[in-house]
């Protein structure tokens, strides 16, 4: 029975992979509606023939990548239940050490260590494709050095969240959930807190503007909008990628906002202000925890159908999982599957709400500079250095985008423009 669900798995994921590359490379267009060609979201007008071929390649790779990664990862957990992978890493758990608190973190470490190779293969050919089409520029060690990074930090958050939830799973069977719930409020919130001075600077080097010029007109920008001028911040990103960006991130007296060095070298100042404005308008409007507050409810909910489905999936193929209960740190790759499932399901509902959120900062950034030839500039360039679609396939723009499309982003500006032409 394992054996036939195991290829069953395989041959789902398959036929999976084959309807995306059906729809992405055959069936799909992203070409642009006739009112819309020869406009300034027309990427015929701001990008060369070369750049126009990359893009369509790029993006439909990207695109096929990105809807397999999630369905590869639920492959290999359902595998290692049904192999038996994953009683061995509680075996080899138990013959490593007789002191029993030490047993759940081999265990994670095992079933860590086995999941990172397993979509291993899938990072790297996402790193190397971006370095083929020359978006990333970040050399291999230091790319292996970030993944490197991404474990630890990884098996650091297993440490502290699995023996809770084991221990929750056991003195309430039924309620688990909710407590767990309650204590993931404060925990993250911390973390939000934390990641921007703590786990961010793991990563890459974080300072106050270098051009001492720029920041002037920045910070001359933020006192307007009310923002604390050691709220900005640079980091550097040249040396991993030719992309662009600019974002805002943790809460209370760490929350900030953090420009690319990418983006401040390859924009003007009016178009870097343009985006700056952007970001504040996620700062003024407290985007962040709106969508802290909103995770937080939808994480209530999840682990609510966690706790379901675990039981139903138990009572139904516990055998075949080779799982003895829920309270078992054996179910932990099912508690994972579960988890990853219902976010991808869930995230087009996410997405909608960060593109009303975006589209949102974008209304700020027009009505603060009044330049929508800065928005659309930067729009186009951002478009350009990321080779991404102005106009991407609906599956696509419901999964992956958190941000309106291009499309509708550079055109929101070219009727604010129009309308202001006419006053
Ligand atoms: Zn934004």
């Amino acid at each position: 029975m394992a054996r036939k669900m195991g290829v069953f798995s395989i041959l789902a994921f398959v036929l999976y992979g084959l309807f995306f590359y059906w729809y992405l490379f055959h069936f799909s267009s992203s070409s642009l509606p006739f009112e819309y060609q020869g406009t300034s979201a027309d990427p015929v007008t701001f990008m060369n023939g070369r750049e126009l071929v990359l893009t369509e390649e790029y993006s439909k790779i990207r695109n096929l990548m990105f809807f397999l990664s999630s369905p590869w990862e639920w492959l290999f957990y359902i595998l290692i239940l049904l192999t038996g992978l994953n009683n061995c890493f509680k075996r080899w758990a138990e013959d490593a050490t007789k002191r029993k608190f030490l047993r759940l973190p081999i265990y994670l470490f095992w079933l860590s260590f086995v999941g990172y190779l397993a979509v291993l293969p899938l990072s790297y050919i996402s790193y190397s494709l971006s370095k083929t089409y020359n978006i990333s520029t970040q050399t291999f060690p230091s790319w292996m050095k970030d993944e490197l990074i991404d474990f630890w930090i990884n098996y650091g958050m297993l440490l502290i969240i699995v023996p809770v939830l084991y221990f929750l799973l056991k003195k309430s069977p039924k309620r688990w959930w909710v407590f767990a719930w309650l204590l993931s409020v404060p925990f993250t919130l911390f973390m939000m807190f934390v990641q921007p001075v703590i786990i961010d600077p793991l990563y890459n080097d974080f300072y106050p503007l270098k051009d001492k010029e720029l920041e002037a007109k920045i910070l001359d920008f933020a006192a307007k909008a009310h923002i604390p001028a050691e709220h900005v911040y640079e980091v550097n990103m040249a040396e991993k990628t030719n992309a662009m960006n600019a974002y805002v991130t943790g809460i209370g007296s760490n929350s900030r906002i953090v420009l690319w060095d990418t983006t401040l070298n390859k924009l003007t100042d009016d178009q870097i202000l343009f985006i700056m404005a952007h970001e504040m308008g996620h700062y003024v409007e407290k985007h962040l925890y709106i969508g802290i507050a909103g995770y937080l409810l939808l994480s209530l909910l999840g682990l609510y159908l966690v706790h379901t489905l675990m039981q139903q999936v138990l009572a139904k193929w516990g055998r075949e999982a080779k799982i003895p209960s829920a309270s078992d740190y054996r179910s932990l790759p099912l508690i994972l599957l579960l988890l990853s499932m219902l976010m991808f399901i869930s995230s087009p509902f996410s997405n909608v709400v960060s593109r009303y959120q975006e589209a949102r900062a974008d209304t700020y950034a027009i009505n603060m500079t009044k330049d929508p030839r800065a928005g659309i500039g930067s729009f186009q360039q951002l478009t350009k250095a990321g080779l991404s679609q102005v106009n991407p396939p609906f599956l696509v723009k419901m999964f992956r985008y958190g941000h309106p499309t291009m499309l509708e982003r550079i055109s929101m500006l070219e009727e604010y423009e129009l309308k202001h032409r006419e006053d």
